[in-house]
């Protein structure tokens, strides 16, 4: 219980920690070792009436005092403690989420470089003036929203924080933050940085709890103006519903099934480690994991035997450990993929490879083994559905049209990548794939603070990161004066 280095069991809101007003608290377990790790608030409906408060308040007083300027120069300060306090929070997540030390510890760069670049672009979201009616001057304001609700998975906190809760502050939106209740110790480190760092009381809210609790009363709240929910697809549309209730904005950042497509013209030595690090990386728990690879059928046994040695050199093991791979966020998420490999085994999938885990593994951790599934048929369920956990499934294809039909032929549409010397063909192929993101020659796997992400289909709608983040957190007003 000592390993958290504060108070794990208090909500924050304008400006105090204090206890959740029901008094309960809910619990954290290790994934590395399955033991309890700490408790943390069980937040309920009235203490998210209480930070939306705290939000409006601040709204009206100080932190709507700011000027834009004012508000980037504490986003930098908050990007500097983020930075210098990166060791710590990478072992809070190393903790909690079960993710590697030096994954965490990215994790914490990419929140501070968030920081940087909101707080860099605060002052530089400007409207536009209108060409209109003789005797008229008319021009665009970009105001925020108002009270903004930020209802994150335990996957990737410290950048989902970063993309969302930073460019709604850099907006002057006074935000509300609902943290997953499997992992939230990052979330709570943030907070206290932002306090640090002197960001207005109520700027920043942080409530714990649980999703049908807390996230559902936070993403009814008649008083939040702007829901950004970043999970599954299914809680995704009640967030929807819930919003459209108030007639709400929303942005959706669900989940994936992304593909990573191998012509036989590719740089095969230059797309192999990204082919397997986008499948495996924080256990394959990541949105935009390149989950299924599709291999042109000239090079499919050279991809597939080149992608198998590498599973098998895999180390999997703690988090603190800092291997390869950790384990999986809890035992519910390690049923679900293990009984996505039962299936495969089943359904005589053949196995290419599978990595080992390390001899002394805690026996009580959420580990299964990372599996490279190989030839799999596009349409076996492996294949469109997200797993999310350390499985890639490997599918051959014919020529440019038959990639493209498969790549296209889920449910989802979050990110693709293309590996081909084709110039004609990489244009062809970026512009026909269906997802928010196409990377060529590279893939990205949750990276690109400065590139806008989001999905289509059952992957959401809304972009965050880069500068659209920016005009997705504030509201357009047009002004036009009659002046003679
Ligand atoms: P989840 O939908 O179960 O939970 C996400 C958040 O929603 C948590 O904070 C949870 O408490 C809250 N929540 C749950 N039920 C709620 C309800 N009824 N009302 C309001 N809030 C509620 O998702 P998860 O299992 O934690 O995360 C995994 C999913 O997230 C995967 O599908 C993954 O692809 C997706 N994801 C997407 C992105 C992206 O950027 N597109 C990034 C990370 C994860």
């Amino acid at each position: 219980m000592n390993q958290v280095p504060f108070d794990s069991t208090q909500v924050f809101i304008g400006g105090h920690w204090r206890a959740g007003s029901g008094g309960e608290t809910l619990p954290l377990f290790n994934p590395s070792d399955g033991r309890l790790l700490a408790q943390i608030a069980r937040g309920n409906a009235a203490d998210i009436d209480a930070a939306v408060n705290a939000a409006q308040t601040a709204l009206a007083g100080a932190w709507g005092q700011l000027s834009a300027a004012e508000r980037g120069r504490l986003l930098l300060k908050m990007s500097a403690l983020v930075l210098a306090q990166a060791d710590e929070l990478a072992r809070l997540e190393a903790l909690d989420v079960g993710k590697p030390v030096k994954q965490g510890h990215a994790d914490a760069v990419a929140l501070a470089r968030y920081l940087e670049f909101y707080g860099g672009a605060a002052d530089k979201v400007h409207g536009e003036t209108l060409p209109f009616a003789q005797g008229y001057t008319a021009f665009t304001l970009r105001e925020p929203h108002g009270v903004t609700a930020h209802i994150v998975p335990w996957n990737y906190p410290m950048q989902i924080i970063g993309r969302s809760v930073g460019a709604a502050l850099a907006m002057g939106n006074a935000c509300v933050l609902k943290p997953a209740e499997e992992a939230c110790l990052s979330a709570l480190a943030f907070a206290r940085i932002a306090d640090q760092a002197g960001l207005p009381a109520g700027a920043l809210n942080v409530v714990p709890g649980l999703g049908e609790e807390a996230g559902a009363a936070l993403a009814s709240h008649p008083g939040v103006r702007h829901v950004s929910f970043t999970g599954s697809v299914g809680v995704g549309t009640l967030i929807q519903s819930a919003a459209a209730r108030n007639a709400v904005p929303v942005t959706l950042e669900l989940g994936g099934k992304s593909p990573q497509i191998v012509f036989a013209d590719a740089d095969l030595e230059a797309a192999l480690p990204f082919l397997v690090r986008a499948g495996i990386q924080n256990a394959g728990q990541t949105c935009s994991a390149a989950s299924r690879i599709l291999v042109e059928r000239a090079v499919f046994d050279t991809v597939v035997a080149q992608m198998a040695a590498t599973y098998r050199s895999l180390r999997v093991g703690p988090a603190l450990s800092d291997l390869d791979v950790g384990p999986l966020i809890s035992a519910r998420q390690r049923e679900i993929v293990e009984g996505y490999l039962a299936l495969a085994q089943g359904s005589g999938l053949q196995v290419a490879a599978q990595a080992a885990l390390t001899p002394d593994i805690p026996a009580g951790g959420f580990y299964v083994r990372p599996t490279l599934l190989a030839p799999v048929t596009p349409g076996h369920r492996l294949a469109q559905e997200e797993i999310f956990g350390p499985v890639q499934v490997v599918i051959p294809f014919d020529g440019e049209a038959e990639a493209l039909a498969i790549a296209n032929g889920t449910a989802y549409g979050l990110v693709a990548g293309v590996w081909t010397r084709d110039g004609g063909r990489q244009l062809r192929m970026a512009r026909r794939l269906h997802c928010g993101q196409v990377f060529i020659n590279n893939y990205g796997a949750g990276g690109g603070i400065e590139l806008p992400f989001g999905g289509v289909k059952h992957s959401g709608h809304g972009r965050e990161k880069g500068f659209e983040a920016l005009y997705g957190f504030s509201a357009l007003k047009t002004i036009a004066i009659k002046h003679d």
